[in-house]
């Protein structure tokens, strides 16, 4: 019998830290400190400084700093944000939240992130911003697309959440848009014990307005200047994002090990493999494998005790609840391709090397056969 290989391993993660978390915990619960307090602050110092950014203001989740994100940049009803199809349904709801209409355009074929070359003939005059994602842990294509928002002064705001410490060019993701926002969501690279997110800036002055929107839209308590939202990070999350935080790099080490070690196995197997351009460093997020057998594969793999997940299965602009911006199946085919092949394969920091070997061996007995 084979150990299974789990596709998550959160328990993992948490038991060579779980003293440390604790205190964290107990010090947040001792001090009564549930609503920001001294952890978040601190945390919001250390992430921006991770990031290389000037501020860092922490949220209660990815959601709702990419909904503050637009409110910054006075999105309003009838505005155009111009984003991708091919992610996590996050990076749209907070176009919708802003009552603003995704426009999406295609991905490239190669990483599945915007491809720059669509963005400029999807630009109208209602067009007011661009949101791209950093998918899988991958950085998009940073300057065309910085290039192209320039060229029609429409500000970038970067989707983040599956990329921190993502680099581009060797600087780290995060800091070339307006603003960028990042999600602390568990199984994220960098996780909280529940929900967390982060909006990045280097502007002050967004930087300041978010921090009254995350609170009421206040600034004196009982005096609000603004309709605000109750978006704050709890200091229970601020104080483990700060035990985890240090662990980052090293986690993000062990993630490259593994991709490496994936790409070395599985080159001569029927499946495309994930690639990296020259000017990225991938955080590898995701390992997405693609091929025209994807459901027969997934079942194999599970069928011999290897955990495997889809990223995503139906592409935005085919989901019901986005039905009346009226596209259809055809309207976006490289995205659509990449949902019907797309195969997640485990990659966390923990996976051993014999782990990996299963995955890799349970995958070419499935092509011996298929
Ligand atoms: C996880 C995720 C989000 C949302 O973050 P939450 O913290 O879960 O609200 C947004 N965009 C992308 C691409 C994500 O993967």
């Amino acid at each position: 019998m084979h150990d299974k290989v789990p596709y998550l391993d959160l328990p993992a993660q948490i038991r060579p830290l779980r003293k440390e978390i604790d205190a964290a915990i107990a010090r947040n619960l001792d001090a009564c400190s549930f609503c920001l307090g001294p952890d978040v602050v601190q945390f919001e110092k250390d992430f921006a400084k991770y990031c290389g950014s000037e501020h860092c203001v922490a949220f209660n989740s990815g959601t709702s700093a990419l909904h503050v994100a637009l409110l910054l940049l006075n999105i309003k009803q009838g505005d155009e944000i111009i984003t991708t199809p091919c992610t996590f349904v996050a990076t749209s709801w907070a176009i919708s939240y802003a009552n603003a209409t995704p426009v999406y355009v295609d991905v490239d074929d190669a990483t599945f992130n915007l491809d720059p070359a669509n963005i400029e003939k999807a630009i109208t005059p209602r067009t007011k911003a661009i949101m791209p994602v950093h998918l899988y842990g991958h950085p998009f294509d940073i300057d065309p697309i910085l290039a192209i928002a320039k060229k029609h002064n429409l500000p970038v705001v970067e989707d983040a959440a599956q990329a921190h410490g993502a680099k581009y060019k060797g600087k780290t993701v995060g800091t070339f848009g307006a603003m960028s926002c990042f999600s602390f969501y568990p199984g994220k690279n960098l996780g909280a014990a529940g929900e967390g997110g982060a909006l990045v800036t280097n502007n002050a002055e967004y930087a300041k307005r978010a921090r009254s929107l995350r609170e009421h839209g206040s600034t004196v308590r009982y005096y609000h200047d603004e309709i605000g939202f109750n978006y704050r990070m709890e200091g229970i999350q601020g104080a483990v994002l700060g035990v985890k935080l240090p662990h980052l790099p090293a986690w993000t080490a062990g993630r490259q090990r593994v991709a490496k070690r994936y790409a070395e196995l599985l080159k001569d197997t029927p499946l495309q493999l994930p690639t990296q351009a020259a000017w990225a460093e991938s955080v590898w997020h995701l390992y997405v494998v693609r091929h025209p057998k994807r459901d027969a594969l997934k079942k194999h793999l599970e069928d011999n005790g290897v955990g495997c997940a889809l990223h995503y299965p139906l592409p935005l602009h085919l989901q019901k609840c986005y039905a009346h911006l009226g596209y259809k199946e055809g309207s976006f085919p490289v995205t659509e391709k990449a949902a019907s092949q797309c195969l997640s394969l485990p990659i966390y920091p923990e996976l051993s090397d014999a782990q990996i070997q299963r995955v890799a061996d349970v995958i070419k007995d499935f092509f011996k056969k298929n």
